[in-house]
């Protein structure tokens, strides 16, 4: 490797080491490099003549930013072939309307679907750099939440994967979810500048903006139509995101909206004037728009500005889609009656149902249609999926918000339900007395709402739940009333993950050992495949080198885990872990009580008895919403246990609990692949699907779970053998809820223990009453154990139990961790889209030839 003094003879002013290899290496633009020589120099090229730093500076930094832009410049040409190619072929497209996407990095995936991997290893090389150490510069795109914006994510991957005519349109947040840190008082949140110096990914198409306009009133003209005028108008603008296909040169777009003011709304004689603020007003107005996913909604500013955000993503992209409807008619104009044989929308949840009455709208007031004509195009291009049936998390919007800032909409909204109204009176009399819940305007004179699930099961040609279990509530409980209207409207698609991301590229070591036993690396876009491993189980040199691959990637996480917390955590201790968003009905709260009564009970036994414990690494990780106060004091409790616990000398080498802060995709990737046990704990009949269990399975790692979401379709797909099952199922749980409000059960011993052990102050001094007493009772803070954790204790416990014993049986465990991977075919979202593709949207292959 060459030293600075070659290049400037300065190392004080900041020059990197490295700089010095990159003078020996020709700075030449390679856009479709494919040998690492080349790959190199283009590098070099980036440092040199696309610089974003000072000169010659060629730390890990650097070096990210400029591989990164080595990467997007070979997929821009597949990128724009795949454009063209949609253009000139003309096929039916889907258009994935998302508020929500988690994409994490980019670069691994970038250039494992490239499938140039060892190129760039080699080509880092060269550069003095090593690729590992450079994509942990990236920051993750956490334009999302949890399980609802990472399922978007891998369905686009998906799509282009299968070479499908689709894109996925969302908006592009200035901060996404916020990074957790945990301090002396638990979460604290800092704003995640995922764009601090820009994104290497991400391209502005200047040419693409459209206008969006909020509040105004209503202009009726003397024939009769109506136009919207008024009010204050945004312009969206298009930043591009390349989603490459693996192994195909389809590459999709994810189309984010930014808004932005004009200069014309810049009142220079104000500024001139000295009224700064009020110069700029409309310019700080749209920065508003994409400034924070999910700004909290507790005050009516705030739940204005979410509204604001969904019909800005809804009214840019359904601009943008009719925009390309008539752009791709080959000669004349083309029918509007045509236009759903040419677009599918579907809706991720009720958050883009402002897509509804705004593609009303524009065919009406804008294109000239009448109600009927445009009604029958909007609901065969609509569909819904939803993803919840907790009532708290179903949409109602204020019809007096909704008046003031989309008042064209609201008359659309009125006349939707009037005609849904007189459809059911004309057609359904016996539905009658359910209409007052089945209607979209909840008219209650205390506060009237509008119920955007509702809108969207009227309004949609398809509405699929995401796991059997879900669907099958959905269709007897949430939309029950609907069935008998339209028989057929109803689906499940359970949901999948994309095996490149969850397997093949962040966990290389088992994917090279199920790559040489099947002969074949086809499982990564054949997840089917896999079943084959189910004839090595038994091998005893399979199974060798299956416990070999999966002690590699525990070494790992413990590295992580001693970096990101400093507990040092033992690799031959079973490795049990629970990462998701922090929600009572997930349970954590289960998890941890199950963690300090194992502590109780090593506290309490003999150094003999303690040798026969299984040895276990608890690792719950997750965020907390941040005026989700029980959430809050989970994180807080899970932290405290983990301090009292990790410092005792007693059980410290029998029990770890370590709180991983910061849960994201990237974070995901390092802790799955190393995960023996994970926790799907919900109460049954609340998680709808749930993802990361797919993902784990699909690592080997092993379930302890509820009848619940896709456990239900996973258990069934890997052997009840291999599944770690406990807790009421779905249709018990009405009637325990009954139970425990009224006092009408016997506590369980251990229950009271493990949490008699909290309030003692075994784990510090923090006030942990109202959490336990959400456990109990029906005042205060009681809400009568509404999630059934005592219920569902003891046969945790037992679950548990049954887990430490399987795990002393070496040989059996790693047969059932083989035989969790073999069964998780199924959960590719390869799967789910193609079925998305056949039975809802009706689109076909369209492949760059
Ligand atoms: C997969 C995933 C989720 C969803 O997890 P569930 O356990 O299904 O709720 C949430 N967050 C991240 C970062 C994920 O990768």
């Amino acid at each position: 490797m060459g030293t600075v003094e070659e290049v400037s003879g300065n190392t004080k002013s900041g020059l990197s080491a490295k700089s010095g290899v990159l003078a020996k290496i020709p700075a030449v633009a390679h856009p479709l490099a494919e040998e690492p020589a080349e790959i190199a120099s283009n590098i070099n090229y980036h440092v040199q003549y696309n610089p974003h730093f000072s000169p010659f500076k060629f730390e890990p930094e650097q070096a990210f930013y400029a591989t990164a832009e080595s990467v997007r410049n070979r997929l821009i040409q597949q990128w724009n072939q795949t454009y063209l190619h949609f253009h000139k072929a003309d096929p039916k497209q889907t258009y994935y309307l998302s508020m929500e996407y988690l994409q994490g990095r980019s670069l691994t995936n970038a250039i494992g679907n490239l499938d140039s991997q060892d190129a760039y290893i080699d080509a880092l090389n060269k550069l003095g750099h090593d690729l590992e150490e450079i994509v942990e510069q990236e920051k993750d795109a956490a334009l999302g939440n949890g399980g609802l914006g990472r399922l978007a994510s891998c369905f686009l991957d998906s799509m282009a994967t299968l070479n499908l005519p689709a894109w996925g349109y969302g908006l592009r947040y200035r901060y996404g979810l916020f990074k957790q840190c945990i301090g002396k008082q638990g979460q604290e949140e800092i704003a995640e500048d995922w764009l601090e110096k820009f994104s290497p990914w991400e391209v502005i198409r200047h040419d693409v903006v459209f206008p969006v306009r909020f509040f105004g009133q209503i202009e009726v003209h003397a024939s009769g139509s109506r136009k919207w005028v008024g009010g204050e108008v945004i312009q969206a603008l298009a930043y591009d995101v390349p989603i490459p296909g693996f192994k195909t040169k389809n590459t999709i777009s994810l189309r984010l909206w930014e808004a932005k003011a004009g200069a014309e709304d810049f009142n220079l004689f104000q500024f001139n004037d000295g009224q700064y603020e009020s110069a700029a007003q409309l310019h700080s107005r749209a920065q508003q728009i994409c400034a924070v996913l999910y700004p909290g909604d507790a005050t009516e500013d705030g739940k204005l500005l979410r509204l604001k955000q969904q019909f800005f993503l809804c009214s840019a992209s359904l601009q943008d889609i009719i925009f390309r409807f008539k752009e791709r008619k080959e000669k004349g104009v083309r029918q509007w009656s045509e236009f759903p044989n040419k677009v599918a929308v579907q809706l991720n949840d009720t958050h883009p149902t402002l897509a509804i009455p705004e593609l009303m709208r524009l065919l009406m007031d804008d294109e000239g249609l009448g109600w009927d004509e445009a009604w029958d195009v909007t609901t065969r291009t609509i569909s819904y999926t939803n993803h919840t049936v907790l009532p708290e998390a179903l949409e109602k919007w204020s019809q007096t918000v909704m008046w003031k800032l989309l008042p064209r909409h609201m008359e659309i909204i009125e006349e939707i339900d009037r005609r849904f109204i007189a459809m059911i009176n004309s057609k359904h009399p016996g539905l009658e007395s359910k209409l007052s819940s089945m209607c979209i305007m909840d008219n209650n004179p205390q506060k009237p709402v509008v119920r955007m699930a509702n809108l969207c099961v009227v309004s949609s040609h398809t509405v699929n739940g995401v796991a059997q279990l879900h669907s099958d509530i959905l269709k007897s409980e949430l939309f029950a009333d609907y069935v008998s209207v339209w028989p057929t409207k109803f689906q499940n698609k359970t949901n999948g993950i994309t095996p490149r991301r969850w397997l093949r590229f962040c966990s290389p070591e088992l994917s090279h050992i199920i790559t040489k036993w099947l002969k074949t690396d086809e499982w990564a876009t054949n997840l089917d495949l896999l079943a084959d491993l189910r004839q090595f189980a038994d091998s005893a040199a399979f199974q060798v080198e299956w416990e070999s691959a999966k002690m590699a990637n525990k070494q790992r996480l413990a590295q992580y885990v001693q970096q990101v917390t400093g507990v040092s955590i033992d690799p031959n201790s079973l490795f049990d872990i629970q990462v998701k968003r922090i929600h009572e009905y997930k349970r954590q709260l289960l998890n941890i009580l199950g963690a300090v009564y194992r502590y109780k009970t090593l506290k309490e036994m003999s150094p003999e008895e303690r040798k026969r414990a299984t040895p276990r690494t608890i690792m719950i990780g997750g965020k907390a919403f941040a005026t989700y106060t029980n959430a809050r004091r989970i994180v807080k409790l899970v932290n405290d246990v983990g301090a009292v616990v990790n410092t005792d000398p007693e059980v410290s080498s029998y029990l770890k609990v370590v709180f991983v802060p910061n849960y994201n995709v990237s974070v995901a990737e390092k802790l799955i692949p190393g995960s023996e046990l994970s926790q799907h704990i919900s109460t049954a009949g609340m998680e709808a699907s749930g993802t990361s269990n797919m993902k784990f399975a699909l690592n080997g790692c092993l379930i302890i779970g509820t009848l619940d979401g896709a456990n239900v379709e996973i258990r069934e797909e890997i052997g009840e053998e291999n599944f770690f099952l406990f807790g009421a199922t779905a249709d018990e749980v009405p009637r325990l809820r009954k139970e425990r409000e009224n006092g009408l059960f016997k506590p369980d011993p251990r229950f009271e223990e493990a949490k008699q052990f909290i309030r003692s102050g075994a784990f510090g001094s923090y006030d942990y009453n109202p959490l336990l007493e959400s456990l109990e009772g029906n005042s205060g803070y009681g809400r009568g154990d509404y999630f059934l954790v005592g219920h569902d204790f003891p046969s945790y416990m037992d679950a548990q139990a049954r887990v430490d014993e399987a795990y002393k049986d070496r040989k059996r465990w790693i047969k059932m961790s083989i035989l969790s991977t073999a069964g998780s075919g199924k959960f590719s979202s390869d799967r789910t889209i193609s079925q998305y593709a056949k039975e809802i949207w009706n689109i076909e292959e369209c492949r760059v030839p």
